[in-house]
């Protein structure tokens, strides 16, 4: 009997883990401290309004001889995947078809679960910084190689995102089969824009490589960044796309995302659709009647209002964030399409000292950079997610502390 050793080589622990952990001794020592919390990229705003009705009217009906449902269809209600195709993709351009459209109860669980669908042998690009679960994955599957002492998998090509590059990573020199991509970014908060999307396309498409984009965050852009990897000409041939009502409409906890897989991506002359089609038909069996009406509903006049309020929301406490931290003179990144804050630490200290720094001195809990990768060192994460009253006050205490 053997495990899968895999899981022995990845750090024992979740980065949130680790910081929940760091935050409970330092509570239980000043258990006087009143602590903001600005780290974990959740949501705190409550639920709009036309969702919980939606969940009610569909939990109603559950209740009912006519209305009652079993199984959902594995693949996601057609009522969610035609709002989806008309309000996310025709409104910018981009027609797709309603099987190409996989609805699923998260973009972790699809970024994750999407490796199960390549060779174990492939070569795995992702940028440093990364969202660890690109990374993660990866090494559970046995694809990523041996942890160096220096934090890097030995198999796994890592794309600097520094402030030389704006955090955008460079094409790689050598040829990956898979590159996650993920605009707007997290953790740095940085967009991308169509040109240099475009160029990542191209490279996938003449070096036969597959980009797995996530696009969690694209309700938070302001600008003209694509808000979909398919408004690049040739990118169907190339991408699939993961997206969540997660960070658009509050659903972290209700849960419900979705991932774009276009037929005419192929890998070895095999349909890519198909085989995640196959795959979600094996191991995962629907998004619940209740929820899906609900993210039904994120596309309802009153939806759409209440999610663009709520995202409003977020990015004045992004801009309120951004700008005492600038106040402070530390050098800030992201805020503008994103509601990560990313910031370099003072006098390059390392991320966890001032971590700590930042939390003994003025009550407020961010996220190390180096939690995303060993190009994170020397940064520092803070999120726009929080209470608009208890954020500002998060501020005055880190300027207080470093003006
Ligand atoms: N992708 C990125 C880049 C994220 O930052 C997150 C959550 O923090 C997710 C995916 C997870 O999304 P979901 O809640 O749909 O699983």
């Amino acid at each position: 009997m053997k495990i899968n050793e895999n899981f022995l080589k990845v750090p024992e622990s979740y980065l949130f883990t680790d910081i929940g952990r760091r935050i409970a001794a330092y509570k239980q020592a000043h258990p006087e401290a009143d602590i903001i919390r600005l780290g974990i990229g959740d949501i705190t705003r409550p639920l709009p309004a036309a969702c919980v009705e939606a969940m009610r009217l569909a939990a109603a009906e559950m209740g009912t001889e006519q209305g009652f449902r079993g199984y959902p269809p594995e693949y996601g209600q057609p009522f969610l995947i035609e709002k989806i195709r008309e309000f996310d993709y025709a409104a910018r351009g981009v027609q797709l078809d309603s099987d190409e459209i996989f609805i699923s109860d998260g973009a972790k669980s699809d970024t994750g679960n999407i490796g199960d669908i390549f060779d174990r042998d492939n070569i795995v690009a992702v940028c440093d910084p990364v969202y660890p679960v690109y990374a993660d994955t990866n090494a559970m599957a046995g694809r990523a190689g041996e942890p160096g002492p220096d934090g890097k998998w030995s198999r796994l090509i890592f794309l600097p995102c520094t402030a030389d590059n704006d955090f955008l990573p460079e094409l790689p020199e050598k040829r990956p089969d898979l590159i996650y991509l993920c605009f707007p970014n997290n953790p740095t908060g940085a967009s991308i824009s169509k040109a240099k999307l475009a160029e990542w396309v191209d490279y996938a498409n003449t070096n036969g490589s597959v980009i797995l984009f996530d696009a969690a965050y694209e309700a938070y852009i302001t600008g003209d960044a694509p808000h979909s990897i398919y408004e690049i000409e040739g990118a169907k041939t190339c991408a699939v796309e993961f997206r969540s009502f997660s960070k658009t409409a509050g659903f972290t906890g209700v849960r419900c995302a979705y991932t774009v897989v276009p037929k005419q991506l192929t890998v070895q002359s095999v349909s890519l659709n198909k085989l995640w089609a196959r795959r979600q038909a094996t191991k995962f069996n629907g998004v619940s009647y209740v929820t899906q009406r609900a993210a039904e509903a994120v596309y309802s006049p009153e939806g759409r209002r209440q999610v663009a309020a709520n995202i409003e929301y977020c990015r004045r406490n992004a801009a309120v964030i951004a700008g005492a931290l600038r106040e402070a003179g530390f050098r800030v990144w992201g805020a503008q399409d994103s509601p990560y804050i990313w910031m370099q630490t003072p006098g390059a200290m390392k991320s966890w000292d001032f971590f700590d720094l930042l939390l003994d001195k003025a009550h407020v809990a961010g996220t190390p950079g180096c939690g995303f990768g060993p190009g994170g060192e020397g940064y520092f994460r803070l999120t726009a997610f929080g209470e608009a009253g208890r954020t500002l006050e998060a501020t005055e205490r880190i300027k207080r502390i470093f003006s």
